[in-house]
């Protein structure tokens, strides 16, 4: 972490402040994780702190220590963005540029609050006061415990924040399987010594389907799966219709692109849902394929090299086209 960034964000913090602190749309369990972290190390520091995110959180996640207090809901959005002008901070947390926050993109982008983003995307973009932005990190979680630390308070990283830090570096790193470095493990040695019991975790965060989740996920597989192995690529489109078949609740579609990825020889992996006004894509690759290029390129989206998101403002049908468009000409990116 660059020092002389850490002190400028320290300084601000030296006396009592109102914070808001704030995460991407459709938050995964790296989002509410570090948020949660520095929402109970804030607190703990003695500033008056608000976590406010664009739409709510899946239900795995519902237990995490302080969720309950998260501004998230529809009905609260008028309270939300009074706490966003209002407060004298805002740490934007996991996301790269104003448009991940939705609904709260404007209200946080004409804030007078100073801006402070820590975040493992890369190209941030330039609208934020400070800048802790470090790629080669399994997550922001792990961002968040070395600038917590970094204030040697240790009383104030209790297990509460470790659980939370915890679930952020297990889901981002998919249970420990990639985008792990050294430092990953070192925190995660620490988390344990704070009396974390990572079992449990892992069951709340992954056992937790319900049949209809578990059931969606089988009929894309079954059925909706398409294996292109010219290509090396693989993809599952899933419908509204689809959708409501299976009851879907927010995060039932979670985790489905990994399965696709898994396939031998696949290196190119994406899931396309619709949404009422567009199509949201979720991208994954082996090796070096940039998706997060391919994303950005084509897709109004972006991400990390291996995991990256989109959106395609037309129909299942036409989006579908499009990549069958594009696949021919990175297939030579694609073959190894
Ligand atoms: P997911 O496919 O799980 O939604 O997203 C994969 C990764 O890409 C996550 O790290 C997520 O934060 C990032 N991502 C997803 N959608 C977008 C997007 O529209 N823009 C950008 N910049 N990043 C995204
Ligand atoms: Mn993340």
């Amino acid at each position: 972490m660059d020092s002389a960034v850490f002190e400028n964000v320290r300084q601000l913090l030296l006396s009592p402040r109102r914070i808001v602190v704030t995460s991407h749309v459709n938050p995964d369990g790296d989002a509410v994780g570090s948020s949660l972290a520095l929402f109970w190390f804030l607190t703990g520091l003695g500033h008056k702190v608000q976590v406010v995110i664009p739409n709510s959180f899946p239900s795995f996640l519902m237990w995490m220590p302080g969720c309950d207090q998260i501004l998230h809901q529809k009905e609260k959005i008028e309270l939300a963005k009074e706490c966003i002008a209002s407060a004298e901070i805002i740490f934007c947390l996991d996301f790269n540029a104003l448009n991940r926050l939705d609904v709260l993109e404007e209200s946080v982008r004409n804030a007078q609050g100073i801006k402070v983003l820590i975040d493992h995307h890369t190209q941030p973009a330039p609208e934020f006061d400070h800048l802790i932005s470090i790629v080669d990190t399994s997550s922001t979680s792990e961002i968040i415990f070395d600038f917590i630390n970094a204030f040697n308070e240790p009383h104030l990283i209790d297990r509460q924040v470790a659980e939370c830090l915890f679930v952020g570096i297990m889901t981002d790193t998919g249970s420990f399987s990639y985008a792990c470095y050294e430092n990953t493990f070192s925190i995660v040695a620490r988390l344990i010594r704070l009396g974390i019991d990572m079992e449990h975790i892992h069951r709340l965060v992954y056992d937790t389907y319900t049949e209809s989740r578990m059931r969606l996920l089988g009929y894309s597989l079954s059925e909706k799966l398409r294996v292109l192995n010219n290509y090396h690529t693989a993809y599952i489109s899933l419908t509204k219709q689809e959708l409501r078949r299976f009851k879907h609740r927010i995060g039932d579609t979670e985790g489905i692109v990994n399965y696709a990825l898994s396939i031998k020889g696949i290196n190119l992996a994406i899931l396309l849902i619709e949404r009422q006004r567009y199509i949201r894509l979720s991208f994954r690759s082996k090796g070096n394929f940039s998706v997060n290029e391919f994303a950005r390129r084509h897709f109004n989206g972006g991400g990390h090299r291996n995991a990256a998101g989109g959106n395609s403002y037309t129909d299942m049908e036409r989006t579908l086209l499009q990549i069958h468009d594009l696949l021919p000409l990175i297939k030579d990116q694609l073959n190894y």
